[in-house]
């Protein structure tokens, strides 16, 4: 799909109507508030191929799984993100003609994501009755109240005349795609029009969660408000009004249709109606033009925080906008409730919420763009998860304690099965101990660890402890039958990832341990005793445990191993492979590809990634060396990673490339598959591509350091970090760097490796 969607540094635009595209369109100009999401379906009635997607956050249907071949300690069910009532209908007649893009006579058409204000637009004209009309029609879920979307339907008559007829709807007659007997997940409770306004309140199955819709709307002739009478529809789930008006040739007739969407996560559902209306008529009594206007104003704040500007490359540019504007969009952190999903609000796939990918590749992010709070509710979120972890491990034959965070989970109850991964894919368990240390030593929060973030980790620690076993042939300890983060092969011993981040976990537990006590005694004698610590057992094992941990390495050459026996597989170089067989998971069995010696995302490079201080150059560059060419990048969290590390090394192409494999991911749907929804997790690697990797920055000795390499195209990069109350300009130019202290306190800091003073409103410039 390259070259489909315009260049332009601050929006997505489609020219022309291209019907085979409309699903993959979709899910490039979603939209979303943090609090729901909704797919760029079209308002008005469109026969044509369509996911329709309107999602609430946190808010899915325990959906049971379709398997025969139950194993003890797969969960009971799966979660599935939801497609909820939708809200956004409006059905158009012109001149007693259904208004229908898949069949109506088109005559121009382009749509148009402006990512600074967030809002979608479309503007086409169609042909009826040998007549032109133009519409525009724009429309956007408010950041301010994010309980609440608005819809200018504006149809210009150009040689038309005769009448239009609007009828805006609440529809619970739902589905979803992804469902494994043609289910619908929703029943409606209540369902009602009254003139100029609808609502409707339906309960999920099973899960019992409540939405409540409301609707009002506004019609305007030739800027005159006019109220049509209007013919009242109600269904036991749809709830509509219709109204006709008359134009004559040249006359513009605006509809602004309001909504107001709540779900029983946030009200109680015997009141939400009352609640829902009130939202709404708050919303209207604003109107469209205020609604927009303050809606637009936190964009505008978010982008000076978040933005970042690369000169002279206007397919760089959109694509970290694109990236950064879905991550803003899916994710607020108001609420420690919720978490992303690697579709956010644009897709079903991926059912359940949570990943590794969230501590990973998300926080990061929140940590720089946004004030602490924001990432500290991630955290939070799997802290309250603890109980079900160490019920999950109980389930699985752990015992003590020991944690195992689900692979996938919405309530912290695991919700994936597959042996090899669920079981086996432990690796997670270590990346939300890696959170932790990363948001301390970001924030500087160190008390979060009497608070939260200590339990946590000795629930890690023991799961890890119990689950290595000691080979007597290697007089080591080993751990048996995983999965890294390379899916496409399993069950595998000792893949080097996973043992790394164990082993790493089991001494920063310790550290953590003698943190507490040094600074809160009391919260530490507290935990000891909560969790029933047996401080010398367990300490005395785990310091064992990460010293006699095995590592494969291979010595020819002189690269960590990825798991043992890696070396048996017929070594072929994914450029090797013919292009018509990528990606491979398109093409090949699953049986030939867990064969293959192909590699799906970093693996041993993940590791290195996140311990790069460990590694001299050497060693860091034969591993990218051996790895990245046998690597297919088939997750989207891959080119990151391996974009980053290029960078380190200085090589810049890679970087390159990997760069705009990542941010363009699905603008240019290099892995064939946006139709079903945008890959938003990985979009937070990718902007740590931008900022660990051409920017250079990481923490060194606790301290904030920048070493930038510029790609050959760009003629500047710059962005903007928020770090514990700074906030920091990095202006990075062909020869030099300048760091700019915009607000806060001063900071010391390292760039290129020289340590700087950076005095309030102060700045630094360093030759490149
Ligand atoms: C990747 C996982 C990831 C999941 C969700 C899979 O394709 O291999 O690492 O957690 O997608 O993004």
């Amino acid at each position: 799909m390259k070259g489909h969607y315009q260049e332009d540094p601050w929006s997505i635009i489609e020219e022309g109507f291209h019907p085979s595209k409309q699903e993959a369109s979709e899910s490039i100009f979603s939209l979303g508030n943090g609090r729901m999401g909704q797919r760029a379906n079209f308002e008005e009635q469109y026969s044509g191929e369509s996911l329709q997607g309107t999602y609430l956050a946190g808010v899915y249907y325990p959906d049971k799984t379709r398997v025969g071949w139950w194993k003890n300690g797969y969960p009971e069910y799966f979660a599935k993100v939801l497609n909820a009532p939708n809200w956004i209908g409006i059905h158009v007649e012109i001149g007693g003609e259904v208004l229908d893009l898949h069949t109506c006579e088109l005559k121009e058409f382009r749509r148009e994501l402006n990512m600074r204000h967030g809002y979608l637009e479309r503007t086409f004209s169609v042909l009826i009755q040998q007549k032109v009309l133009n519409i525009r029609v724009r429309r956007f879920l408010s950041m301010k109240r994010d309980e609440v979307g608005a819809i200018r339907y504006a149809i210009r008559s150009l040689d038309f005349s005769g009448s239009i007829a609007f009828t805006p709807y609440l529809d619970g007659n739902v589905v979803n795609r992804d469902s494994n007997y043609d289910e619908h997940f929703w029943e409606m409770v209540e369902c009602g029009a009254g003139t100029g306004t609808g609502y409707l309140l339906a309960k999920t199955r099973k899960s019992g969660f409540v939405s409540c819709l409301t609707m009002g709307y506004e019609v305007e002739v030739e800027r005159k408000r006019v109220k049509p009478k209007a013919r009242l529809i109600e269904r036991s789930d749809y709830a509509a009004n219709r109204i006709s008006v008359k134009v004559s040739e040249g006359d513009e007739v605006v509809f602004y249709k309001y909504a107001s969407v709540l779900s029983s996560m946030n009200h109680d559902p015997l009141s939400m109606v009352e609640t829902g209306k009130s939202v709404l008529n708050e919303a209207m009594a604003a109107g469209f033009d205020m609604l927009f206007d303050e809606h637009a104003i936190i964009w505008e704040s978010n982008w000076a925080h978040s933005d970042i500007i690369i000169k002279g490359d206007t397919a760089a540019q959109q694509g970290i906008r694109f990236n950064i504007f879905q991550l803003n969009q899916t994710y607020t952190g108001k609420d420690e409730r919720l978490n992303i999903g690697p579709k956010g609000f644009t897709g079903e796939k991926y059912g359940g919420s949570t990943y590794w990918d969230t501590e990973a590749y998300m926080i990061p992010f929140y940590l720089s763009t946004a004030t602490p709070d924001v990432a500290r509710n991630l955290l939070v979120y799997r802290y309250k998860h603890l109980e079900r972890a160490i019920e999950n491990g109980e389930k699985l034959g752990f015992s003590g304690g020991a944690a195992l965070y689900p692979m996938v989970t919405m309530n912290g109850e695991e919700c994936h099965n597959e042996w090899e991964i669920t079981f086996e894919e432990i690796h997670r368990n270590g990346a939300i101990a890696f959170a932790i240390f990363n948001y301390i030593r970001y924030t500087g929060d160190r008390h979060y660890l009497a608070e939260c973030g200590l339990e946590v980790l000795i629930g890690i620690s023991r799961f890890w402890s119990q689950r290595v076993s000691w080979s007597e042939e290697k007089e080591k300890y080993v751990m048996l039958g995983v999965t890294g983060p390379n899916e496409y092969e399993n069950n595998v011993n000792n893949n080097w990832y996973t043992n790394k981040i164990a082993s790493w976990t089991l001494t920063y537990t310790l550290d953590a341990l003698d943190q507490v006590k040094n600074f809160d005694r009391a919260a530490y004698d507290k935990i000891l005793r909560q969790t029933g610590f047996d401080f010398e057992a367990e300490t005395k094992a785990w310091i064992h445990i990460s010293g006699n941990l095995h590592f494969p390495f291979h010595k020819e050459a002189g690269v960590f191993l990825q798991q043992d026996g890696y070396m048996d597989k017929q070594q072929v170089m994914a450029a090797d492979l013919e292009p018509a067989q990528r990606p491979i998971n398109q093409h090949w069995s699953w049986d030939r590809i867990l064969r293959s010696c192909f590699i799906k995302q970093a693996d041993v490079l993940q590791g290195i990634y996140l311990f790069e201080d460990e590694y001299d150059s050497e060693t860091i560059r034969r591993n990218f060396d051996f790895y990245e060419p046998r690597t297919v990048h088939e997750s989207s969290l891959s080119p990151c990673v391996h974009s980053i590390l290029a960078s380190r090394l200085g090589n810049e192409d890679k970087a390159y490339e990997m760069y705009l494999r990542t941010s363009r991911l699905d603008l240019d749907d290099y892995n064939n598959e946006v139709d079903e929804g945008l890959h938003i997790t990985s979009m937070g690697g990718t902007w740590m591509s931008v900022v660990y990797g051409f920017g250079g920055m990481k923490i060194r000795d606790g301290l904030l350091s920048f070493d930038p390499r510029l790609p050959g195209k760009w003629r500047g990069l710059s962005f903007t970090i928020l770090y514990r109350g700074t906030v920091l300009k990095i202006i990075i130019e062909k020869a030099k760097v300048t760091i700019e202290n915009m607000e806060g306190s001063a900071q010391d800091l390292y760039v290129k490796e020289t340590l700087s003073h950076l005095e309030p409103n102060g700045s630094v410039v360093a030759d490149l």
